[in-house]
């Protein structure tokens, strides 16, 4: 089976469409969270998801957009994009983004579970090995796909061995693919980076497909209609801030 992982698509259309051109043909689809906020095409990008995730979480600008948790606690910038989202969303929307459930969720695949920020804690980053110790001890299954951070990779554990995963790929520009084998007794906390808003100085929409026979995930990245993106982003009355960083990648 390939399950394709998505997470923080953040309302990025063009990006979304260019990873999902990329990933076909797959299975199923797990997505975790954080599908709005930032970018302009809120309503265009649920539609999209809705009907195609299998399993969802929420995210922190999920739970904000949607009114469930105040905007008290994010950057200007980002309430901003916040108080947006909200108004723009359909009713529909709203109460679907309302009706997400909350990490950990496990899919029907065994020894995979499935979370926003950290299994122990929605809202936590997991950004460095310090912050990747406890939930690798304490993981009851054998993979944790997480997001939250924007940055693609990881960290892996076998026995006293601790490893981080950062893909390594050949090209800047042009789509490509990194490949990571899943060893018998490995564990592993594996964020396929973020589709519409990466962090890790690389503009490339980012996720990831795990499969389950070859016991390999793949992480992928692809170019997408940038311009078009920073435009609709722009016009909408966003913060121009939300448009330049995409280019950056930060
Ligand atoms: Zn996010």
């Amino acid at each position: 089976m390939r399950a394709l992982i998505l997470s923080d698509i953040h309302a990025n259309l063009e990006a979304l469409t260019s990873a999902l051109a990329a990933a076909a043909p797959f299975d199923v689809l797990w997505h975790l969270g954080d599908v709005v906020g930032y970018g302009a095409s809120p309503n265009e990008v649920l539609d999209l998801v809705r009907p195609l995730a299998q399993l969802n979480v929420r995210g922190n600008h999920d739970r904000v957009c949607c009114g469930l948790t105040s905007a008290l606690g994010f950057n200007p910038v980002a309430r901003a994009a916040a108080t947006w989202t909200n108004h723009e969303l359909t009713p529909d929307n709203l109460q679907w983004l309302r009706d997400m459930p909350q990490g950990p969720q496990t899919p029907e695949q065994p020894g995979v579970t499935c979370v926003h920020g950290s299994p122990l804690n929605e809202d936590q980053y997991i950004l460095s090995m310090r912050d990747a110790w406890a939930p690798l001890q304490q993981m009851t299954t054998t993979i944790t796909f997480f997001g939250h951070t924007h940055l693609q990779g990881g960290f892996s554990q076998k026995d006293e061995d601790w490893h981080e995963i950062r893909p390594k790929y050949a090209t800047r520009n042009e789509e490509d693919t990194w490949v990571m084998p899943i060893p018998p007794g490995t564990r592993h906390l594996i964020n396929p980076g973020s589709v519409g808003q990466p962090r890790d100085s690389d503009w490339r929409a980012a996720f990831a497909i795990y499969d389950t026979e070859a016991q390999e995930i793949v992480f992928h990245r692809v170019p997408y209609d940038l311009t078009a993106s920073q435009g609709r982003i722009l016009i909408a009355g966003l913060p121009e801030r939300l448009a330049a960083r995409l280019r950056e990648g930060r």
